[in-house]
């Protein structure tokens, strides 16, 4: 398989280097050439396989060229060997039509360990062969950059700088990445938002001076490698609930755009998809956007889900890319439209491209209401990311014979302040945490200028071999 820029001008890759690459050099993202189509038969085939055999089966179409099917095995293997669930994202059922499917079994007790759990595995492997060291830059709204450093911590052909905007983040986040000491790792606490964090790292890959000295790289979720570790679960699910012979919807609590858009990814694969329910809190854009093609940029308001506190939204590119017909050149006069202006309208005809989405914005009232209600049903305790997913799964319109399953995206102790403050119950965190709360913290708190992180890296970044 072969990846190419959505802005079209930057090279084509193979798997492995997309995977070390992150971003495209002509400020694009990544994505495959073609999809790659699963049909009935095989799709009605991953019937009773396992989680990791589901992820080999997924995944073979895109490492194609760079992993054959038993070196992907044995990296899957490995990544999800230390989950605490044997079925890796089991399935709970609420009610007779809702159901959760946790995603939060990993090492940070978010999603974001399906994704960079492998995504730890694939560099090392794709590193240890290359004799090239990188520097990976991100900026986290708590669970990427947690996520990040236990999939990374140790290895020593990456230094890891991770930036999370000061405050901002929950103390189970903040403690789940400066509580790891690796000689490899730098935490950076900037004075902003999350936004502001996501601009200084934009900035760094566009640096002459940065790129000369550094190999840079990045972790967060415009690198391909993660989304498709994350369409595995939704073949998984919904093969469970009877596809390929009957349709599931999924309500995906979306910040970024990423895990939704592994959601459409599963669709283009074959995957029959009844709708893709976006749900974001007060920081709307994707909602506007998708409903009314309203795409400009707010001010980001913190909420009790900070991991969705976002305004722009990286992956949902990949989205227009493809709704506007794979016009490399014409997205990229879209976008530099947008970065300019702040806003774009998405136009009317690549909207109806879109129906397999829907949306919803989810206030902090209605976020509590689906947190009790959970409680109430089924006695599942649940965090405010995974309330708004399940907010907007029971006020939509799917016909009731169709299972809607929302993605669980994190434990409910991870942000267990705001679980308390809506349900009345403080959730515990799992045994396997030991002492987190307790273990000294490292940390390095810098003002919001470029040019403080900049210098910052380049003291502490070992140079390019
Ligand atoms: C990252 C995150 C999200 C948003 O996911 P995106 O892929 O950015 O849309 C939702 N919930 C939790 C708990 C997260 O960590």
């Amino acid at each position: 398989m072969q990846y190419i820029s959505t802005r079209g001008t930057a090279p084509t890759l193979s798997f492995q280097d997309v995977t070390l690459a992150g971003l495209a050099n002509d400020g694009g993202l990544y994505v495959p050439q073609a999809w790659p189509t699963l049909s009935r038969e095989q799709i009605a085939d991953l019937a009773g396989l396992d989680y990791i055999e589901t992820c080999v089966r997924i995944c073979a179409p895109f490492v194609a060229g760079s992993l054959n099917e038993d070196e992907f095995r044995a990296l899957a293997k490995e990544a999800y060997g230390g989950f605490a669930h044997a079925a890796i994202t089991p399935l709970v059922q609420l009610d007779a039509q809702q159901w959760l499917l946790e995603l939060f079994h990993g090492p940070t007790l978010a999603f974001k360990d399906v994704a960079l759990q492998l995504l730890g595995q694939l560099f090392a492997r794709f590193l240890d062969k290359s004799d090239r060291h990188l520097t990976i830059i991100g900026a986290t709204s708590g669970d990427t950059g947690s996520a990040a450093i236990h999939a990374l911590a140790g290895l020593d052909t990456v230094d890891v700088f991770m930036m999370h905007p000061k405050g901002r983040i929950s103390d189970v986040q903040r403690r789940q990445m400066t509580t790891i000491v690796a000689p490899n790792v730098y935490n950076i606490a900037i004075e902003g938002s999350f936004d502001d964090a996501q601009a200084h790292v934009k900035r760094m890959f566009g640096d002459p001076a940065m790129n000369a000295r550094f190999d840079l790289s990045a972790v967060n979720s415009i690198n391909w490698a993660r989304l498709m570790a994350q369409v595995v679960y939704y073949f998984y699910a919904a093969v469970r609930l009877g596809a390929p012979h009957r349709k599931v919807a999924f309500s995906v609590p979306t910040g970024n755009f990423g895990d939704v858009f592994a959601g459409y990814v599963a669709a283009q694969m074959g995957l029959p998809i009844e709708r893709l329910i976006v749900a974001t809190n007060v920081n709307d854009i994707l909602h506007r956007a998708l409903s009314a093609g309203d795409y400009s940029v707010g001010d980001v308001t913190a909420t009790a889900a900070p991991s969705m506190d976002i305004q722009v939204s990286s992956n949902f590119e990949r989205l227009l890319f493809d709704l506007g017909g794979r016009d490399g050149p014409a997205l990229a006069r879209m976008m530099t439209g947008f970065e300019t202006d702040r806003r774009m309208t998405i136009p009317e005809d690549m909207r109806i491209g879109s129906s397999l989405f829907t949306s919803a914005r989810i206030d902090a009232e209605d976020m509590s209401m689906a947190l009790r209600w959970a409680r109430e049903a089924s006695g599942q305790l649940i965090d405010p990311h995974t309330a708004i997913g399940l907010a907007a799964a029971r006020g939509s319109d799917i016909a009731p014979d169709v299972p809607v399953v929302t993605l669980a995206t994190a434990h409910p102790a991870k942000f267990g302040d705001a679980v308390e403050r809506a349900a009345g119950e403080r959730p515990r965190l799992p045994a396997r945490l030991g002492s987190l709360m307790d273990r000294e913290e490292r940390c390095t708190t810098l003002p919001g200028s470029y040019e403080a992180i900049a210098a910052f890296v380049a003291e502490h970044a070992r140079a390019r071999s």
